[in-house]
């Protein structure tokens, strides 16, 4: 199957590091013109606008803090000054900030449900108004606009320890599929991905040495994720090769979310 985003503009938000940069190129080496999103690193947001356009893709760098109201609203206005037109957000930021319950500060709280749930819908009602701006272009895609949600398994698997992370993500899962119920009619498809253990900055001390032994008893696939297996998976979840897909969480993980635990007890 040839995927070509030809002609479409995506916005990729935390597109520095990790999953977002892998989708950005991702995106780019399909055809998309890239906006990447930073917040605080600039350098290698820039470093990866000169290599998709080394390659031929255009890109752009534009720095954002996604809980803040007024630097989404001027991303998006950054974008559409640079490109035109948008037919592709996705919304990846996220943090961790990681406590017990009974030691975590309201600080702790606010900012992980500020960046990874009110920063989601910031970007989403961004997106949402730009393309009500939009007609339908045939040409280069069946839909009006395409929304990617960056959620996690643990929008469904409890996590002690990281209960503003957890409630972050499942408020993801119900901000997704209830944005999918109200907009699906003006043809704009909304879904989420929703990654296992995937090899990036976030989860690193996880990710080596002895604790990646440990992580993988939680994997029934055998290994953990690298960020291309996400990066695919977007590039697909935003081309026509899967128009009728609308409101979905498709989980990247490995069997994660499977409960392996379950294997040998129960
Ligand atoms: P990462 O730390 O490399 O990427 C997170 C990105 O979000 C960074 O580029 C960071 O600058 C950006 N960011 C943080 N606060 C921001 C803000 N206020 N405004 C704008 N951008 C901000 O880690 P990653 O693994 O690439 O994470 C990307 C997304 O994937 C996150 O939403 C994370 O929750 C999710 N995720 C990752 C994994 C994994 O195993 N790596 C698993 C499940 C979900």
């Amino acid at each position: 199957m040839q995927i070509s985003l030809k002609g479409q503009v995506a916005l990729v938000t935390g597109a520095s590091s990790g999953l977002g940069a892998a989708a950005a190129k991702g995106l780019a080496d399909s055809g998309a013109a890239v906006v990447v999103n930073f917040h605080s690193q600039a350098g290698p947001a820039e470093k990866l606008v000169d290599e998709i356009r080394a390659a031929g893709g255009q890109a752009i760098a534009v720095g954002a803090d996604v809980s803040k109201e007024k630097e989404v609203e001027q991303l998006f206005e950054k974008t559409i000054e640079a490109f035109g037109r948008l037919d592709i957000l996705l919304a990846n930021s996220g943090l961790q900030q990681d406590a017990a319950v009974d030691q975590m500060t309201l600080e702790q709280w606010n900012t992980v449900i500020n960046v990874n749930l009110t920063g989601q819908f910031l970007c989403a009602r961004a997106a949402l108004r730009q393309f009500a701006t939009q007609e339908i272009r045939p040409d280069i895609s069946r839909a009006l606009g395409k929304i990617i949600h960056m959620s996690s398994v643990h929008q469904v698997i409890p996590w002690a320890g990281h209960v503003n992370y957890a409630a972050s993500k499942g408020g993801v899962d119900l901000l997704m599929r209830s944005i999918a119920q109200e907009v699906g009619e003006r043809r704009i498809r909304v879904n989420s991905i929703a990654p296992g253990a995937i090899r990036t900055a976030i989860n690193t001390k996880a990710t080596s040495g002895d604790a990646e032994n440990k992580l993988l008893k939680l994997i029934p696939y055998g290994r953990v994720g690298e960020p291309e297996d996400v990066a695919n998976a977007v590039v697909w979840l935003a081309s026509d090769a899967s128009d009728y897909i609308h409101g979905a969480t498709l989980f990247i993980d490995g069997g994660m979310s499977l409960y392996p635990g379950f294997r040998d007890n129960g």
